[in-house]
């Protein structure tokens, strides 16, 4: 291509330099927000690449998550949630309902800190808080357990994961610290030598040398990406998603390959690994993943850790510091009303206090002192109950001097100087416009739609006997390539009786957890219908595969199936985070930015928090983890809401390598 400009202010390379500054300045954002001027280490994620042998999916190597469980809702399984924890927090949840409030701790309804959201964001909010001799907050939760997308339940004699399992990263990830300080881990896990093979629909299996080269030249063309995010140059033009890309470079590649029938075979492999980083990201298809963002993600050295006990081990030492009385459970938020004056001018009365954005319902009242109402809602009166419960909820809104009103569904109001708001992406997409009062600024609105909150599900199958080769720990299905409607046209969606016959082809593969328990990952529009199938015919659909690839007639039917939900789980609404094309870092600041009642307040009302406000660790437990004790600081911070220091003591290695410039 020829261009007009003189070398040095060529258009082109203006607008790389634009990018690459704007891209400096967010590392140096990101630098002053978390670090006090320390430098986070921008760690290269080719060091953890793994050859096919001992391959393993590197980001949410993932799992399952709700599958046989009639509600669709996979907590509620009595095995769902530690009972240790879930059965205490219950415990003080229903309790609240019934209108018990003579308990010390159960009548308060003000707060100084309210956080919404028991998920890993919220724990470690609510644990910095304690941490630091603040323990005036109460933590809202929808669910009947602590933990969101941290999930551990038996299955036979195995631990499994309905949400996250793995502990992405050792060096600088906190909760590796937190399990290794808890002695959860006792020793460094190099994972075990994994053998996969790959066979196509007639069951014939894939040369493994042929399998480690298109695994190879893919982990090549995914670090392609990956570096537009902070060099100079440009993609081709009309190429802005990942998937575009690699499949640029996959024609490319086979190319090069004469013989149609191994250019075909090399075809599927590819196939096969873009439907694996679809679990990975959390996306239908790499088509919707931005091509300049994806190394925005910064991958943290060291493997990844399981925990053997389950992840929601981990929430244990995070629960032990929080007095019982300050988390409710089975408490969903309805409304958080935010933009009130910060505190009463000296003097006035409760009833002077004027709302900076109009709340007036028309039904003033002087009844300042009652600052919350729950009616039991059964009987021929649950109508006028409820009516009445809103009516008093309006009271209470219109006269508390609060900085934020929390409603919940129960119809219990609770106010509170600050509200840390850990509701995941999807039920922001969701509610996002209701949810607050005022609604949220425009931006944060458009930032939260252009987001992606992906599908992943896993399907669990338990068999009386193992039946496949010892030697094996993944089998990867090789599907021929199955139209969407329209002619070859890749971006077609699929409609619902595509789906019907092809929803299972995406599945690709199934790894041994045990002997006698496999794993398969789904994602996207197929997971989505998935979830609305029974479980049996689910693993009817399996076995059928498995019969296929494997040329064996006598794969036996699993005992248990067990399929995850989380499209269709209320209090999730997906699985998690990733940039869509158009959507950048930026969105995810956004949405992290706090709210601030006036000008003049010195600390927001409401702040954000949740894998989805972290720009660099966006869709990981980790990112959860800091986004929270990001917020919690801020609160603690005196006065100086953009000063964060993350107070670290000896133990804590992820504050303390955040510290070092490895640059
Ligand atoms: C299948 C799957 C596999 C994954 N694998 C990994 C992995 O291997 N490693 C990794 O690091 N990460 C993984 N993740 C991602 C990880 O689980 C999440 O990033 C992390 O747990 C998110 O924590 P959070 O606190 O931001 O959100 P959540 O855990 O979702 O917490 C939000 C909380 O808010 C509650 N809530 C929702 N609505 C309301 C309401 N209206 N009122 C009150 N409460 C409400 C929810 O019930 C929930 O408890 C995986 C996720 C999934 C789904």
């Amino acid at each position: 291509m020829v261009c007009c400009c003189s070398p040095d202010s060529c258009c082109q390379n203006r607008w790389k330099w634009k990018r690459w500054l704007q891209k400096s300045q967010k590392t140096r954002k990101y630098t002053e927000n978390r670090g006090n001027g320390r430098v986070i280490p921008l760690v290269s994620s080719y060091d953890s690449v793994q050859s096919v042998e001992g391959y393993y999916l590197s980001r949410s190597g993932v799992e399952n998550c709700s599958a046989g469980f009639p509600t669709g809702e996979n907590f509620s399984h009595p095995a769902a949630f530690p009972r240790s924890l879930g059965a205490e927090w219950k415990m003080s949840a229903t309790t609240i309902a019934a209108g018990e409030t003579t308990t010390t701790g159960m009548g308060k309804r003000r707060y100084q800190v309210i956080i919404v959201g028991a998920g890993m964001a919220g724990l470690s909010s609510a644990n910095h808080l304690a941490k630091n001799g603040c323990t005036d907050f109460l933590i809202l939760e929808g669910r009947n357990r602590v933990g969101g997308r941290i999930v551990s339940i038996d299955m036979g004699s195995q631990k499994i994961e309905l949400g996250a399992n793995w502990i992405h990263g050792v060096l600088g990830n906190p909760m590796f610290e937190l399990a290794m300080q808890h002695g959860l881990i006792s020793i460094i896990n190099i994972p075990k030598p994994h053998k996969v093979v790959a066979a196509t629909e007639d069951g014939k299996q894939v040369p493994f040398q042929v399998l480690q080269e298109i695994y190879e030249a893919y982990v090549c063309f995914l670090r392609r990406c990956e570096e537009y995010f902070l060099c100079q140059y440009l993609p081709p033009p009309d190429i802005h998603s990942v998937g575009e890309h690699i499949n640029l470079e996959v024609e490319l590649y086979l190319n090069g390959v004469e013989c149609e029938k191994e250019k075909h075979l090399r075809k599927l492999i590819f196939d096969c690994l873009l439907k694996r980083e679809t679990c990975i990201t959390g996306c239908h298809s790499m088509d919707e993943i931005d091509l300049l963002e994806l190394g925005s993600y910064t991958e943290l050295q060291g493997g990844n850790i399981v925990l053997p006990s389950g992840y929601s081990s981990i929430l244990k030492p995070l629960c032990d510091n929080l007095p019982k009385e300050n988390i409710l459970v089975s408490c969903p938020v309805r409304r958080i009303h935010w933009k009130r004056k910060a505190a009463l001018r000296a003097g006035a009365s409760a009833s002077d206090t004027i709302l900076e954005e109009d709340e007036d319902d028309g039904n003033a009242s002087d009844d300042s002192d009652r600052t919350v109402t729950e009616v039991p809602t059964s009987g021929d009166n649950a109508a006028q109950a409820e009516q009445k419960q809103t009516e008093e909820a309006a009271r209470v809104i219109k006269n508390s001097t609060a900085n934020v009103v929390v409603e919940c569904d129960n119809g219990a109001v609770y106010e509170a100087d600050h509200v840390i708001c850990t509701l995941p992406l999807g039920v922001l997409k969701e509610h996002g416009e209701t949810l607050f009062v005022p609604a949220l600024p425009q931006y944060k609105i458009e930032s939260i739609d252009s987001l992606l909150f992906g599908t992943v599900d896993k399907i669990f199958l338990e068999y009386d006997r193992p039946f496949l080769n010892a030697t094996i720990s993944e089998i990867m299905l090789l599907w021929e390539h199955e139209d969407k409607g329209e002619e070859g046209d890749e971006q077609v969606e699929p409609d619902e009786q595509w789906l019907k016959e092809n929803w299972y082809k995406k599945i690709y593969s199934f790894s041994k957890v045990s002997d006698t328990l496999l794993l398969g990952w789904i994602s996207g529009r197929e997971a989505e219908y998935m979830e609305t199938l029974p479980y049996e015919l689910v693993a009817e659909r399996c076995t059928d595969i498995l019969r296929q690839f494997l040329k064996d007639p006598f794969v036996p039917k699993p005992k248990r199936c067990v399929c995850t939900s989380w499209r269709k789980q209320p209090f999730s609404r997906g699985s998690y985070t990733a940039i869509a094309v158009g959507a950048s870092q930026d969105d995810i600041d956004n949405i992290a930015q706090p709210l601030y009642s006036s000008p003049h307040q010195s600390k927001p009302s409401v702040m954000f928090a949740g894998e989805h406000t972290h720009a660099n660790f966006y869709s990981t437990v980790h990112g959860a983890y800091l986004s929270g004790r990001t917020a919690a600081q801020i609160i603690l911070t005196p006065d100086s809401p953009q000063e964060i220091v993350m107070e670290s003591d000896s133990s804590d290695l992820s504050s303390w390598i955040q510290g070092i410039a490895l640059d």
